[in-house]
């Protein structure tokens, strides 16, 4: 073929799918929908609104379920993405659990499993319980009679090669090197795998399906053992050019800092995490400052858990509520850093600490109005994650579904 006429092949190849993506979309915000309404949405000229909404149709994406009569003229036939479609599986092995779910093709969980791995952390063995995990997803789709295995996502907190699944590097798991798409696809021969940073995943379930619904830049957050972010723009994540990109727990804070598992000093993240609000309620009991958390722990400072730190603030101990308001504040810093350095409509934060967000976005705010250029302020909100801990596993989702529209539809 011609260079021209192949690159020509190749862009309307493109503008099929990025058609066929913003269909999609309007149909998982807006469904029951018709074909006319689904036109006006998107711009697109009805008739190739039409070709396109056959084509998902022939291949059991999208079904028509009847038509509505409350239009004046004539009755239009409604549209929805068809669950029974097939079914997704998602995955996470965070740095103390491991966790999957599966969904039929319209995104609700249908199984859902999480398992701790506190004290049970080789990697051989996290491996062998997530494959036995995977299998008893895929086995609950088949149960719902989901036949069509759409995919598996995996999502890990470390810096995951995009070309090939492997894992580079996970800091907080003390992970190095792991060929995971690889893996996973000896056991799971005939379904597609993509294994993705946990950040990028869960912002991309936020903006599929939770509190970054409809904003076009959304920059997430996610604090808990580590702090991660991601950059979702025009509904796809920025990666960077090797798929590294949002690190942002690994933005220097503190020139002389404390060592961070990365290897840097005064990373963000040595300030920003459970085990700082941890330090921070531990320093301030034993400089000699009541507090309810000494009552619940004794002396053993193995027992305390962020629910414990979230119960006493709720209770308005001074000590839980000074350490949660410092975290704010560095948190805080560091968003309206990067406020300023994306112009974001939407903030998200998700992560175990999350949880404490009552407590934690005031200082946030302040922070944020403070430092930030007022107009970049002005222009974004901050909300907190709706999926929270399952947020990773819901952009699993996101992702696979958002694959299935980049390959022709003909081989699936
Ligand atoms: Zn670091």
């Amino acid at each position: 073929m011609p260079e021209r006429a192949q690159a020509r092949t190749g862009d309307q190849a493109l503008v099929r799918e990025i058609n066929l993506a913003l269909i999609m979309q309007r149909l998982r915000e807006n469904a029951p929908i018709s074909r006319a309404a689904l036109a006006e949405m998107t711009g697109l000229n009805k008739s190739t609104v039409s070709s396109l909404v056959q084509e998902l149709i022939s291949s059991r994406f999208v079904h028509e379920i009847g038509r509505t009569a409350n239009n004046i003229g004539r009755p239009s036939t409604l549209l929805q993405i068809n669950p029974s479609a097939g079914y997704i599986v998602s995955a996470e092995i965070g740095v103390d659990f491991i966790a999957a779910a599966c969904a039929n093709f319209a995104a609700d969980v249908i199984w859902q499993h999480r398992q701790d791995t506190v004290s049970d952390h080789s990697q051989t063995s996290i491996m062998t319980r997530l494959r036995k995990l995977l299998t008893q997803a895929i086995k609950a789709g088949r149960r719902q009679g989901l036949e069509r295995p759409l995919g598996l996502a995996l999502g890990i907190p470390g810096l995951v090669e995009q070309e090939t699944g492997i894992l580079l590097f996970a800091p907080n798991l003390h992970w190095e090197n792991v060929p995971l798409r690889a893996m996973l696809q000896v056991t799971f021969p005939t379904i597609p795998i993509f294994v993705d940073n946990e950040a990028n995943l869960a912002a991309l379930g936020e903006h599929f399906y939770g509190a970054a619904r409809g904003y076009d830049t959304v920059l997430y957050i996610s604090a808990g053992v580590g702090l991660g972010g991601a950059i979702v723009t025009g509904s796809r994540l920025f990666k960077g050019k090797l798929g590294f990109a949002s690190e942002f727990g690994h933005m220097t804070f503190d020139a002389d800092g404390e060592r961070c598992n990365c290897g840097n000093r005064g990373c963000w993240e040595t300030f920003v995490s459970q085990s700082v609000v941890f330090r921070a309620v531990r320093q301030a009991v034993e400089s000699g400052r009541p507090s309810l958390i000494c009552d619940w722990i004794g002396s053993d400072w193995n027992r305390l858990t962020m629910t414990m730190v979230l119960d006493a603030a709720r209770r308005a101990d001074p000590v839980a509520l000074a350490a949660l308001d410092t975290i704010g504040h560095n948190l805080g810093i560091g968003i309206a850093s990067l406020v300023n350095a994306l112009n974001p409509d939407r903030v998200v934060f998700g992560g175990t600490l999350s949880l404490a967000g009552d407590f934690l976005l005031p200082a946030v705010q302040a922070e944020l109005h403070t430092r930030a250029l007022r107009w970049n302020a002005d222009a974004t909100s901050v909300a907190l994650a709706r999926y929270g801990a399952d947020a990773c596993v819901m952009g699993g989702i996101a992702v696979v579904h958002q694959s299935i529209f980049t390959h022709s539809l003909a081989t699936r």
